[in-house]
């Protein structure tokens, strides 16, 4: 089996794996990286333009996945793209966005080489993608292979728990079997339930190592979280204060909005509208929609029947009257300039008042990550557009997160038995932290940490 890590950079990054197995080739994930900018974002497809790619499959919607596949397919075109149909359904709107958001920073932050891709093209490659059904055993050879009489290596979307339609790959060869985490979460959040790994075992494992890094607190409980945000709220919202809960758009937006119709339904909430951006009201009404098809608690709540959900529209963050006490839970999780969250946020700092609560990773290098290291009372530079400010406001840090904690994965090594790990998707401490773990815990396991661009054979 040949394994090329087509992320540019070490760290999170843009998630892309490309596979070879049995003579058949796939590339696993076409993402961008959050934090570099124009055609640096982009996964190194130049290292594979003159392969024969079978087949794409994508693991989930977020962007640090998905954002470049239509780049992707410039250079493989035809392609088929697989995924869960629960993705099928997000896809074409997170693609969309992207071009939105791309021609937003070419106007305002003067990036020439975007977009990346156009609407027009999003719209061309649609027919190329297909959704199934967790657990169903798919062909994924190119279809003259199957017709000279080739037998297709077979691929399996296992629920990951992380966020809508997220889902681990499970690639089975006649002689070799692969599986790929994608971002996988062994707890259960509000709504989702946790990943559904159970039985899968594999001779080579690709996994995210992303809190690799992070140690639980002693006594720490997601329910002692939860009650800890819920107090936090109660006494802001008593002082007649705001809170603006900064989040992605997929995923997170919609636990938090479930977790507040929960605290509305047993009445520790005042009834009052909850204020999202556009984005997340899209991917809100898309949970509602599949909630039948999604491995979920809470089946029957509907967030738009439970909830008073007000889109706040663009230029409306800086108006808006803050003292009465009100809920945001605004898409752009780092706070990046040009957002309704950056304004927002910008306008709630220098008042003692109002809260901002973090409910999941800040890089420490975004306007969010400035933020949250800042001490009150203390003068720091929040972004570029915002300028130096003194932080006033209450921040407090919530750990609800979608990934899973570092025990659970290492656990899940074991699970899988693998005769080698390739650790990703995540900074060098926590890979390091996995190898060390790994080694000492499974000596006979193979561990690589394939840098940027690197091939292996395993
Ligand atoms: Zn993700
Ligand atoms: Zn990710």
């Amino acid at each position: 089996m040949r394994i090329i890590n087509l992320n540019p950079t070490a760290g999170i990054g843009a998630t892309a794996w490309f596979v070879e197995l049995e003579g058949h080739r796939l590339l696993m994930d076409a993402g961008t990286h959050p934090k570099l900018e124009g055609r640096e974002s982009l996964p190194r497809y130049d290292l594979i333009k003159n392969e024969e790619l079978d087949a794409i499959a994508i693991s989930h919607c977020h962007h640090d996945h998905v954002g470049s596949l239509p780049v992707a397919l410039r250079y493989f075109s035809g392609a088929h793209v697989l995924m869960t149909e629960l993705s099928y359904f997000l896809v074409e709107r997170v693609l969309h966005n992207s071009v939105n958001v791309m021609k937003r920073q070419r106007d305002e932050l003067g990036i020439r080489e975007y977009p990346l891709y156009s609407h027009d093209e999003v719209d061309d490659i649609v027919p190329l993608f297909q959704g199934f059904r967790y657990q169903r055993q798919v062909d994924w050879a190119a279809f003259p292979k199957a017709r000279a009489g080739f037998r297709s290596p077979t691929l399996e979307f296992h629920d990951a728990g992380h966020a809508l339609g997220s889902a681990g790959i499970l690639i089975r060869g006649q002689k070799q079997t692969l599986f790929f985490t994608g971002d996988v979460c062994f707890h259960d959040q509000t709504i989702l339930k946790s990943a559904q790994f159970q039985g899968v075992t594999a001779d080579v494992l690709i996994m995210e190592t992303t809190r690799g890094n992070r140690a639980l607190p002693p006594g720490f409980s997601r329910q002692g979280e939860i009650a800890r945000l819920t107090e936090a709220l109660q006494r802001v919202l008593q002082r007649k204060g705001s809170v603006l809960i900064p989040t992605f758009a997929l995923g997170r937006t919609q636990e938090i909005l479930a977790l507040l119709a929960l605290l509305l339904g047993e009445g520790k909430l005042k009834p009052q509208p909850i204020y999202i951006g556009g984005l997340g009201r899209v991917f809100t009404e898309i949970y509602d929609l599949e909630s039948h098809r999604t491995h979920r608690q809470h089946p029957h709540l509907q967030l738009h029947e439970a909830l008073n959900l007000v889109v706040l529209e663009q230029g409306q963050a800086e108006k808006m009257k803050l003292s009465g006490g009100r809920l945001f839970v605004i898409t752009a999780g780092m706070m990046s300039e040009n957002t309704a969250a950056h304004d927002l946020a910008l306008r709630m700092i220098g008042d003692e008042q109002q809260a901002i609560f973090f409910v999941g990773y800040a890089d420490p290098d975004t306007p969010g990550g400035h933020l949250k290291a800042a001490q009150r009372g203390q003068k720091f530079l929040f972004s570029r557009s915002g300028g130096e400010v003194t932080r006033l406001c209450e921040i407090q840090d919530f750990d609800l997160t979608a990934h899973a904690n570092r025990d659970e994965l290492l656990e899940f090594v074991g699970q899988v038995q693998p005769r080698a790990v390739l650790l990703g998707h995540g900074e060098d401490d926590s890979r390091n932290w996995f190898e060390e773990q790994i080694r000492a815990r499974y000596p006979k396991m193979k561990v690589i940490q394939p840098k940027p661009g690197e091939s292996v054979e395993v």
